[in-house]
């Protein structure tokens, strides 16, 4: 027998028609490329998506086109977000920090046919123009084009696409497992994947992410994803956002320490997400100003280790929450978010601050296990380490153009996470299972070293990676950056480790740089150091 309920497809449309019914009069807050900021509102996004979705119509696009966006996070780019996907088009968002080689290979593989594209980045697009076989409509997110027509002949303004799109559009119905989205993987080996999400995995994404024990976003929250939206989905936040209702800030171009501190204030944000980096930025502003957070409850912060050090500081010093969470591109992307259980109140406060470093656990619609080398599972008992595998409503079944064969073992999506899982399901990420130092038969925790070194004064940014030793396989050999105006010799350095790690796991040396080398998404290029450094421990 069937339940007899309503049944309606789950489509991103429904997001931001809600916003635009019954939260139309709240603020969405935009730091514009050419403009400056910009204050306008969900029922105004919500209309200028409908356009949006018209007026593509209108270009001759056919459903499931995919429309490609290069693009900081900006009002223009969120009512895009909605427009192509709501209209029955993919969004495909591009990392403009890719190489050019990397960005001729997307949108060629994508098959885009439009480009919705900064004014930053028309250089970009420009210099790779005759190389990009399948796109036909270049559109600028400004008023007018101005004199980007000279370095892409055909390009067209935002603004005047949308004048030709019909406010009165309904948005269409179809089947919830339609493609919205599109996201590539930052491919630090081979390729570029394309992870395609559907409008049902993007759906449920959101009302997980909007889960108390997740990121719980609401009606009174001011949002700032600083996240970029390129580096998948913002997180999911716009999509979240909507759903509630929240209000947003979108931070532009701009997302150095002083101008975000200036947005977080300006605009009593009280919620904001991004990687560590960011955040490193952020507090070293607040420290050399003087200035507070007033409004500022919680970080979300993820895409890699958060050191302790930072939630400690958030904490201690500005009165922030720090809420660490993993995930990836393959998952839509959250996985895991730290929050505690009600019995946790009753541990001593050391041990709760200490429970919500790690990665957190399973948000619904998550499962996850760790398998040891021949993929036999592993107990959950908080020590047993072992190769990380998840499946789950937004987590991929098979990468673009490829199999699930070729994508999932078993059913399971492999992360190349290395990991151990509590009795509880708290997650803690040991390191990528490329970057764990082998020593000895001995696995090291290059994340656990970092965390340490990181949290040293003296040390602005570290890495440790695994170097080849003649007797022990590999060793581990910190990569420092040294804080300004501080001069501590390799000695002081690895005496920070005495006393927190076995003595085996100390590293042999420290070798000192100016800064760290990182990829698109802020990921420091482990490879390239271990590269560079490969033959340090050889004689
Ligand atoms: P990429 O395209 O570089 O894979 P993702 O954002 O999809 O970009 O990266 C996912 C990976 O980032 C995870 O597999 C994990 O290694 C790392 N990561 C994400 N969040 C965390 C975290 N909180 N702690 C440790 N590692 C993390």
């Amino acid at each position: 027998m069937l339940g007899q309920m309503m049944t309606a497809p789950l489509l991103i449309s429904s997001l931001v028609a809600h916003a635009e019914r019954y939260h139309g009069g709240t603020e969405i807050v935009s730091v514009n490329t050419s403009e400056g900021r910009e204050t306008t509102s969900w029922g105004e996004v919500g209309r200028n998506a409908r356009r949006l979705a018209s007026a593509l119509h209108g270009l001759g696009l056919k459903p499931q086109a995919r429309c490609a966006t290069i693009a900081w996070n900006n009002r223009r780019h969120l009512e895009i977000y909605f427009g192509t996907s709501g209209g029955g088009f993919v969004c495909h968002t591009i990392n403009p920090r890719l190489f050019p080689e990397q960005l001729v290979y997307i949108i060629n593989h994508a098959e885009d046919e439009v480009i919705f594209l900064d004014s930053t980045f028309v250089p970009l697009i420009a210099a790779i123009r005759d190389r990009l076989t399948t796109v036909k409509h270049i559109v600028l997110l400004e008023a007018s084009v101005g004199d980007a027509a000279t370095a892409l002949p055909g390009i067209i303004a935002y603004d005047v696409l949308l004048a030709d799109g019909d406010v009165a559009y309904d948005w269409p119905a179809f089947d919830e497992q339609t493609a919205s989205s599109l996201c590539y993987t930052s491919g630090t080996t081979g390729n570029p994947k394309g992870v395609l999400f559907s409008h049902r995995s993007t759906v449920l994404h959101s009302m997980a992410l909007n889960l108390k024990d997740a990121g719980a976003f609401s009606a009174m929250d001011i949002v700032l994803p600083v996240v970029p939206m390129f580096h998948v989905n913002a997180w999911g936040s716009p999509y979240a956002c909507a759903m509630v209702g929240a209000q947003m800030v979108l931070p532009g171009p701009n997302l150095d320490g002083a101008s975000l501190l200036d947005l977080i204030d300006q605009y009593n944000v009280s919620v904001a997400l991004g990687v560590p980096t960011i955040w490193l930025g952020l507090l070293n502003e607040l420290r050399t100003s003087g200035r507070t957070l007033k409004n500022l409850q919680k970080t979300i912060v993820g895409g890699s280790a958060c050191p302790p050090s930072m939630i400690e500081a958030f904490r201690e010093e500005f009165g922030v929450e720090t809420i660490h969470a993993w995930g990836m591109t393959e998952m839509s992307p959250v996985g895991t978010v730290n929050q505690p259980l009600a019995r946790h109140s009753d541990m001593p406060i050391e041990d709760q601050h200490r429970l919500r470093e790690l990665q957190g656990r399973p948000v619904w619609g998550v499962e996850m296990k760790i398998v040891d080398e021949e993929g036999n599972a592993l107990p959950e008992d908080g020590k047993a380490t072992g190769e990380l595998l998840v499946r789950g409503h937004y987590t991929l079944d098979a990468y673009l153009h490829m199999t699930e064969d070729e994508t999932l073992e078993g059913g399971w999506f492999n992360t190349g996470d290395v990991a151990s899982i509590d009795p509880d399901g708290y997650l803690s990420i040991k390191d990528r299972s490329k970057d764990i130092i082998k020593s000895g038969g001995e696995w090291i925790s290059s994340v656990d070293l970092e965390n340490i070194a990181i949290a040293h004064p003296g040390l602005a940014d570290a890495a440790v990676i695994g170097v080849p030793h003649p007797k022990w396989d590999e060793r581990p050999v910190l990569v420092a950056v040294k804080a300004a105006e501080t001069d501590l010799s390799e000695d002081e350095i690895l005496a920070i480790f005495e006393g927190k790690v076995a003595h085996w796991q100390v590293p042999d040396a420290v070798v000192f740089t100016d800064v760290l080398p990182r990829n698109a998404t802020g990921k420091v290029l482990k490879r390239n150091l271990r590269e560079d450094h490969r033959d340090l421990l050889q004689s």
